[in-house]
């Protein structure tokens, strides 16, 4: 039933829309801001906006990591739409460091806050002179309106934030290569930390979502977990020999910055997600810190070069649709090439035409019958799909309503994953994550095959 209302009336075919967005294929920017803010030890998120706004993001954090998710809001009510939110924040600063204690707020905007014009760096200067941040403690913000970029520039934003209020360049150079992780699972942080010390690298990883948005049960609240990263490591990231940017859209703002405000050069890289990029990631590691890659990384290599040759014959020639954000979509359409399949339709909320230009680089331009939306929408994609499927859909859980609608095998993969668990526990990144990608690839491709062999060809062993 809900098929039938949801989806049925989707047309193959539809008039040409240019001001008009249907299923978007991005959310909101303060979504990608709120959990950039929750990867730095003892910092607060802080909506500055309405509480509505504030209950969206945390409660989609919520449902994709399973976990409860802390910050506050301006609470915005009719007199501060229209005289400002300033007497909402600084009465904010007071509740929140005399109640919940953090070291940081990381105050973030919302499309109301921006639309108002609130001038987030007076109102913080203010604070400070009245004496309502305390001795050691900090409030940043990160300009965030909805109404451009999405959750992925929002991350990026409260990045650069951080670089922007703590980074410090004392003139002492250290050996530490900063690492922006971009917008990936806690999982992947782990295993990204976990490839930096087995090549021996001394890092710091800015933000660090691992221990705080996976955490252990254990009978216990903690407000602030035991893991992200230390306000300390951010400020001695202005003496780091290199950094390296994950992801242009997610990490590129902060690499960049640190690079002007500290003279830190930065190595712009795709996510490490699947072979060829995990390579550049590895061999970048090797050269800005002067490592040698380590034994096991090697073998995890070759287990994944295995696997690929090991089923070459159930990924090849496979047509695939994606959607999702543009750092993930790059690395993954790259290695689907790589197992010889072909991406036929992908599609990004998310706006900017470095996305159109890097994936044309990895994949090569769109031929005929190809499509790619930047940005666009699932109901375009949806429409796609009907005039000609693809034998896989590759996209978040709104994803779930058209591969059901077009019988199409799907993979979760991206933000939001609301109705499948283990994307925040199993890494995606590096080598062993290509693997696992691998895994719910030819999962989902093999079901089908099983599902439709005619008897004769029903085989145990494949
Ligand atoms: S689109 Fe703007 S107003 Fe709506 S929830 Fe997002 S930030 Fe708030």
């Amino acid at each position: 039933m809900a098929t039938e209302l949801y989806l049925k009336h989707t047309e193959a075919e539809s008039p040409p829309r240019t001001a008009l967005t249907i299923n978007p294929a991005k959310t909101c920017q303060p979504i990608g801001a709120m959990y950039a803010a929750l990867g730095v030890h003892r910092c607060l998120p802080h909506s500055h906006g309405s509480q509505g706004c504030c209950s969206y993001h945390r409660s989609t954090l919520t449902r994709h990591y399973k976990e409860p998710v802390m910050a506050a809001t301006s609470s915005f009510t009719e007199g501060s739409s229209v005289f400002g939110g300033q007497s909402n924040l600084l009465q904010a600063f007071n509740t929140i460091f005399t109640l919940y204690d953090p070291q940081i707020i990381a105050v973030h905007t919302t499309c109301l806050s921006e639309t108002i014009g609130d001038d987030l760096p007076q109102i913080i200067g203010k604070a400070t002179l009245e004496g309502k941040i305390p001795s050691g403690r900090f409030v940043l913000h990160a300009s965030t309106p909805s109404y451009i970029g999405s959750h992925a520039t929002g991350f990026g934003s409260m990045v650069r934030a951080f670089v922007d209020y703590f980074a410090e360049k004392t003139g002492k150079k250290t050996e530490t290569i900063g690492v922006f992780p971009g917008w990936v699972e806690p999982a992947d942080m782990a295993e990204l930390k976990r490839l930096l010390e087995s090549m021996e690298v001394p890092y710091v990883l800015l933000p660090d979502t691992s221990g705080v948005l996976d955490g252990p049960l254990t009978g216990r609240f903690e407000m602030y977990p035991e893991g992200g990263t230390k306000l300390e490591d951010i400020r001695r990231l202005g003496d780091a020999k290199a950094s390296v940017a994950l992801g242009p859209y997610c990490s590129g703002p902060a690499a960049k910055l640190l690079d002007t405000k500290c003279k830190v050069p930065c190595e712009m890289l795709d996510l490490p997600i699947g072979l060829a990029a995990t390579d550049r990631f590895i061999d970048t590691l090797r050269r800005v810190a002067g490592v040698a890659v380590s034994e096991t990384i090697v073998k995890e290599r070759g287990r994944l070069l295995d696997m690929m040759a090991d089923m070459h014959q159930y990924t090849y020639g496979k047509t695939v649709a994606l959607a999702g954000d543009p750092d993930q979509l790059c690395s993954l359409a790259e290695f689907l090439r790589d197992l010889d399949m072909k991406v036929k339709y992908v599609v990004t909320g998310t706006p900017g035409k470095a996305f159109d230009a890097r994936l044309t680089e990895l994949i090569g331009a769109a031929e005929e019958g190809d499509w790619r939306g930047a940005p666009g929408d699932l109901f375009a994609l949806h429409q796609k799909l009907k005039q000609d499927p693809t034998d896989l859909l590759i996209s978040n859980s709104y994803g779930k309503f058209i591969a059901r609608d077009e019988g199409i095998p799907f993979v979760r993969f991206g933000f939001p994953i609301m109705d499948r668990i283990g994307h925040a526990d199993f890494a995606c990144v590096g080598y062993r994550g290509a693997m696992r990608i691998m895994e719910k690839i030819l999962g989902v491709l093999m079901d089908r095959q099983d599902r439709d062999a005619p008897n004769e060809s029903f085989e145990l062993v494949m």
